[in-house]
């Protein structure tokens, strides 16, 4: 065991020191922009010296502890963590870490979007049925034919537009995945992508792999618009893809029709590709979701991203696709195939009977999921937050300054440690943290007991100041 500890291990000197609780503040949170710390003062100073927040993490995984054994001689020489400049101003993401602090102080985690839940039966014995039927080697590169032709199917039904399973549709490992890919294949260096802030933080990640210019424009609350005279002002014939993310997350905003309708037109006007990332799309529940797809013009501009883990409780399963016409699949295709070449392939197998679930599969989702969400919602009015309006996804987002923290970072390391609810600071969204300070996002894709137990424990412990 010390011996794959050893191989496995990339410890650093810088990483080695240990959290006390409760003083674990200065390692918290890294931004994973540079220009986050200055502006709170005393973290950043101390958390410099942490090239990663994995030190404060040492005491969560007891596997992963660097114990000195005589079998594993010099591979636990420590030495200096290594990283490629694209990727340098990234850090853990912080989802693990907070996923990790919800352990190792017993905290309810409603911060990571993952369900606490088990995704549906007949899912789960559709992949057995494939694992023993031996459909176990290597799926085709861009999906299996049954799961190609489910999707394009489930699209169908959902926009109405026809797609060629076989030349429109690449299976991936899990959104993140086909965001990747739709990146490394369609955008080269130095050209621009517009983004909203805030966004999902392998966005940046993959835009900074690919070595786009990131033109960022920030949705405010409350309602989170989009800022149209911004978008016209800032897009350009220099533009190479806006990147949307409906439902969103994290704020819950669904784009409106008038939202889409004047970026489709901004988009065609001066020959733009949209991305659209959709993974929530079943998870409307104010409004019905849009896909930019199917407006006048657009499937030819469009690559759509969605997966199986959010509509069908089966986050691990790691099981994405991008759409798109045949000449913007090439290049995701061939970014596909040397980043994972193929995904997993029984669960291929078990994604196209879930996605060929009846209508009411979906209807119950949506049903369960409101019942939830009144939970969160109504038990965060109660505790005195400000909560703002969530269109869809399973997320919202509150505003924590009647709790008096300075900041969401302050704010999200007290609800851990004093009230044992973990949410996820949102600085981290935005390429301007400033503008995420007051804001902290929470879940609701938690058994409705887990829900009102966080609850409960935020109406009694936190206090306002
Ligand atoms: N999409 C999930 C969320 O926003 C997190 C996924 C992840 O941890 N990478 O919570």
């Amino acid at each position: 065991m010390h011996m794959s500890l050893a191989i496995q291990c990339t410890w650093t000197p810088l990483q080695m020191p240990r959290l006390r609780p409760p003083s674990f503040g200065p390692f918290l949170l890294h931004s994973p922009h540079t220009n986050f710390f200055p502006s709170f003062g005393g973290i950043r100073s101390r958390i410099t010296t942490y090239p990663s927040f994995m030190a404060a993490m040492s005491t969560v995984s007891t596997q992963k502890e660097p114990v000195l054994n005589e079998d594993e001689p010099t591979q636990k020489t420590l030495q200096p963590s290594q990283v490629a400049q694209r990727l340098e101003k990234f850090k853990t993401t912080i989802f693990t870490q907070m996923s990790m602090l919800a352990i190792k102080h017993g905290a309810i985690n409603l911060g990571q979007g993952f369900p606490n839940f088990d995704g549906p039966e007949f899912v789960k014995e559709a992949a057995i049925e494939a694992i023993k039927a031996g459909k176990n080697q290597y799926a085709r590169g861009y999906g299996v034919p049954d799961l190609n032709s489910a999707i394009s199917e489930r699209f169908k039904k959902d926009t109405g537009l026809v797609v060629d399973p076989e030349k429109e549709v690449t299976v991936t490992s899990g959104c993140t995945e086909a965001i990747a890919a739709t990146m490394l294949g369609l955008i080269n260096p130095g050209d621009e992508v517009i983004v909203f802030a805030p966004f999902y933080d392998s966005y940046e990640a993959t835009l900074s792999m690919a070595g786009a210019k990131i033109k960022c424009i920030t949705l405010r609350p409350p309602n989170f618009s989009v800022p149209l005279d911004e978008l016209k002002s800032t897009i350009s014939k220099n533009t190479r893809a806006v990147l949307i993310n409906t439902p969103h997350n994290p704020t819950g905003k669904m784009f409106t029709r008038e939202e889409l309708n004047t970026i489709a037109s901004l988009c065609i006007e001066n020959d733009v590709l949209v991305f659209t990332d959709e993974v929530y799309d079943k998870l409307a529940f104010e409004m019905d979701h849009i896909s930019m797809a199917s407006l006048p013009g657009m499937y030819e501009r469009t690559v759509t991203l969605n997966s199986l883990g959010k509509t069908f409780s089966l986050t691990g399963w790691k099981i994405g696709w991008a759409i798109a016409p045949p000449h913007l699949t090439w290049g995701v295709r061939q970014a596909h195939s040397f980043l994972t070449f193929a995904t997993c392939t029984p669960m291929q197998h078990a994604a196209a009977a879930a996605l060929r679930a009846p209508e009411s599969y979906y209807e119950e989702l949506k049903r369960d999921y409101s019942a939830k969400k009144a939970i969160l919602v109504e038990g965060l009015k109660a505790v005195g937050f400000k909560v703002y309006p969530s269109s869809g996804t399973y997320f919202v987002v509150v505003d924590h300054t009647p709790f008096g923290q300075e900041n969401d970072v302050a704010f999200c390391e007290y609800l851990i440690t004093e009230v044992g609810v973990v949410a996820i600071p949102t600085s981290v969204f935005y390429l301007n943290p400033e503008d995420g300070k007051n804001l902290v996002r929470f879940t609701f894709c938690k058994d409705e007991g887990t829900l009102r137990s966080a609850v409960e424990r935020m109406k009694e412990k936190l206090l306002r100041k």
